[in-house]
């Protein structure tokens, strides 16, 4: 157990985001097995202290080492298996290692986009990327887990064992107890064309309404978000990242161009096989530097030439007050949609995009959280609620969950009765 008079509690309670690095938790417990994991939040409920999980460390509210908590660090639980299309993964992973694991085998998981976030996080909260319009959010693919309860008793979870457990740990697992392992169903890993398409900024509008156009049509093999980024100068950039099957690529453009009914900038199309492509999306490393960012999300209805003009409308004030800054916008169809809105915590499953609004340094912190709360303001009449992979602090829980919060809440407050996990949120 590392504390605050320790010479490494600096470096322990660590994580990706700088701006929390003034962050004291009480301790940070370092673990090396489901057994320590079972005593530490024994240990906690016996002296009434509040427990947050660190894996990645990619909270982007500082969960994973806020102040007064006692974490539980479980980066030391790195083991994996693959046998016969399952896969099970300790919490202490990152995305790129899970890749790694499974490549040889040709398999792989739905996940996100950056590399160094933790697969723990990211499931627990649902886990959204280039591959979900085919084989789902990342908890989609979750069959099974060992649980340590907030009280300290271990279960094992799955459709048969505890599956109202199972049913929250798919995208509400962030509240409910410490996961120490994974088993997920696996897909295949396959080589993709990887297509980036500039458009002028001043079309921006017209590039985010023909990204819609096209994801309408588009098959399930072919993923692209949109990003509109803001300069500092009162102008935008706009771009898509497109992947798709081997060789499909230069097709895949064209249908792109033709929906958003402009021609790009530039045109950049790569043949690469999955490892190159989980590192070409991440921007060429497994790695990213430690960095202040802010961040927020809105879930949106619709995306409609009102919200559209909303989105290019907070970004051009955001720009010509001189701040960079962006908006990315993922779409929430194809194998989303194949498991049943009540059938797992995670909510948004019949709405039309992820809108993301982000700032990172040198922004500051104020500047950034001032301009996310102007737009969820300017955007409410559309939005149904926000990703709970990027919470912003003090939201209410409903916030999240939207239509599944009552079952959720109801869940948590069997296993967790006095809120003994740290959310950031509510309660
Ligand atoms: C640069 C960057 C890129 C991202 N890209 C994507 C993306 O493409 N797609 C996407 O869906 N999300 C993305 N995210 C969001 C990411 O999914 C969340 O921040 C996620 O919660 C991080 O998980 P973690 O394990 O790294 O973080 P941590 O900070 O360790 O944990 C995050 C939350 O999960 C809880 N937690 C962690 N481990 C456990 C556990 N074993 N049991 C119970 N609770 C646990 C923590 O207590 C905390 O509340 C990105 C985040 C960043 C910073």
């Amino acid at each position: 157990m590392v504390r605050s008079d320790d010479e490494d509690y600096s470096s322990a309670k660590q994580i990706f985001n700088t701006q929390f690095d003034e962050e004291q938790p009480v301790a940070v417990v370092q673990v090396a097995n489901a057994d320590d994991v079972a005593a530490a939040v024994a240990f906690a409920a016996a002296n009434d202290l509040r427990i947050a999980a660190r894996s990645g460390g990619h909270s982007y509210a500082g969960v994973s080492s806020a102040t007064g908590v006692m974490i539980i660090d479980l980066r030391n639980l790195n083991n994996i298996t693959y046998a016969d299309g399952q896969v099970t993964v300790e919490p202490g992973l990152v995305l790129y290692d899970v890749y790694q694991a499974l490549d040889p085998y040709e398999q792989t998981l739905p996940t996100g986009m950056c590399p160094s976030v933790g697969i723990a996080g990211l499931t627990l909260g649902g886990g959204l990327g280039f591959e979900s319009r085919r084989y789902g959010m990342t908890c989609d693919r979750l069959i099974g887990a060992n649980l340590v309860l907030p009280n300290g008793t271990k279960v094992e979870v799955s459709e048969t064992s505890h599956p109202d457990l199972l049913w929250g740990l798919r995208g509400g697992g962030h509240f409910l107890g410490i996961v120490t392992s994974f088993t997920y169903k696996t897909c295949p890993a396959t080589p993709k064309d990887l297509v980036r398409l500039t458009f002028p900024g001043d079309r921006a509008a017209d590039g985010i309404r023909g990204w819609q156009q096209w994801v309408t049509k588009a098959p399930r093999e072919q993923w692209a978000d949109f990003s509109v980024d803001c300069d500092g100068n009162g102008s935008l950039d706009c771009w898509t990242q497109l992947v798709c099957a081997p060789g499909t690529g230069a097709a895949a453009a064209a249908e792109f161009t033709a929906a958003v009914g402009m021609l790009p900038l530039s045109v950049e199309i790569r043949a690469l096989s999955h490892m190159e492509t989980i590192l070409a999306l991440a921007g060429g490393s497994a790695t990213q530097p430690r960095a202040s960012f802010t961040n927020g999300s809105d879930v949106v209805t619709t995306l409609n030439d009102e919200v559209i003009g909303v989105i290019i409308a907070s970004l051009t004030k955001f720009s010509q007050a001189g701040n960079t800054g962006w908006v990315q916008i993922n779409t929430l169809d194809g194998a989303v949609r194949d498991t049943h809105l009540d059938a797992a915590a995670f909510p948004w499953r019949n709405h039309a995009a992820l809108v993301e609004w982000g700032a990172y340094e040198p922004i500051p912190p104020d500047v950034a959280r001032a301009w996310v709360v102007d737009s969820h303001e300017m955007i409410k009449s559309a939005s149904a609620g926000g990703y709970v992979n990027y919470l912003e602090p003090g939201d209410p829980m409903q916030r999240y969950f939207g239509d599944n919060y009552t079952r959720l809440d109801t869940i948590r407050s069997i296993v967790d009765p006095t809120y003994r996990v740290y959310s950031a949120l509510d309660g």
